[in-house]
């Protein structure tokens, strides 16, 4: 980029009054109002050009949108608010200074929808591609962190919307659920939860491994996307294997005791440490395979 300062400065420019924050990016750090009795949650998130985007097909504004929107859907799984975020960017050299702008205003752009400041980070050029990393803070806000560790047998298991075919578009663009998430968890029991991120299959693996216990899954109850099934036309995989593998939906996958009305209730946790899926009659163990990156 011709010239770093330049952004740095235009960044600057872009910083808007927040009542969480007392000193916005521009010094050394940050500094933030933090009400007392509030938890503070972290994490950090990273995306790389082909593997979790094609720069060649997407736009700035949509990368930046979704490696903010992965951290948002995060706050969501734990029933969070986002407070703030820190953004770092890997930039190819000779990207220039618009792409860069189009980068953070995709950051901004997923960011704004929750109030949630961007405070800080740091950028730099190099010969490798296109690589960002958010770190978002949450805070509990009133709200017990919902943890994937809850789990009781007998619980029902829920998902918040359809699954499969992510893929085709929506990996790209999906709104964190994060009012529901946090309605949810003060409205009933939530033992455990998680965004769907590696697929149903696997990110159930995580809640069951985490709880201790297993799953039982009825496949006809299963939603399966729309665009699960125009996925399975045009490849051998069936539409509900795409719904059971497919990651990238940022749904809510959760448990509870209770029953609750407007989710997708696919089945039950057991005591038995397996998770089976029942389908016409039988029962079959259902192996994670969404994705997983290889190291
Ligand atoms: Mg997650």
């Amino acid at each position: 980029m011709a010239d770093e300062f330049s952004f740095i400065r235009w960044i600057q420019s872009q910083q808007s009054k927040s009542a969480g924050v007392l000193v916005p990016a521009g010094d050394d750090m940050a500094v933030m109002n933090w009400p007392p009795g509030d938890l503070l949650l972290c994490a950090v998130d990273q995306v790389i050009d082909g593997v979790h985007f094609d720069s060649r097909q997407r736009s700035p504004r949509q990368i930046g949108r979704k490696v903010v929107n992965r951290n948002l859907s995060d706050c969501a799984a734990m029933a969070c608010l986002p407070a703030a975020a820190l953004a770092c960017v890997a930039l190819p050299r000779g990207c220039g200074e618009k792409y860069a702008r189009e980068l953070y205003l995709g950051m901004r752009e997923a960011a704004d929808v929750f109030s949630c400041p961007i405070v800080g980070g740091d950028t730099g050029s190099w010969d490798g591609k296109l690589v960002l990393s958010v770190t978002i803070m949450g805070k509990s806000a009133g709200i017990a962190p919902v943890l994937r560790s809850g789990a009781r047998a007998g619980d029902f298991l829920y998902v918040s919307g359809p699954l499969g075919g992510s893929i085709i578009s929506r990996h790209m663009d999906f709104r964190p659920k994060i009012a529901l998430a946090r309605e949810l968890a003060s409205k009933y029991r939530i033992s455990a939860m998680i965004d769907i991120s590696d697929g149903l299959s696997r990110d159930l693996g995580h809640i069951c491994h985490e709880s201790k216990v297993g799953a039982a899954i009825n496949a006809p109850m299963i939603p399966i996307h729309f665009d699960a099934m125009a996925l399975s036309k045009t490849d051998a995989i069936s539409a509900l294997d795409h719904a059971l593998n497919d990651g990238e939906d940022h749904e809510l996958l959760l448990c509870s005791a209770d029953e609750i009305p407007g989710l997708f209730q696919i089945g039950q946790m057991t005591a038995d440490p397996a998770i089976v899926i029942r389908r016409a009659g039988r029962t079959f163990p259902l192996t994670p395979a969404g994705w997983e990156h290889q190291l």
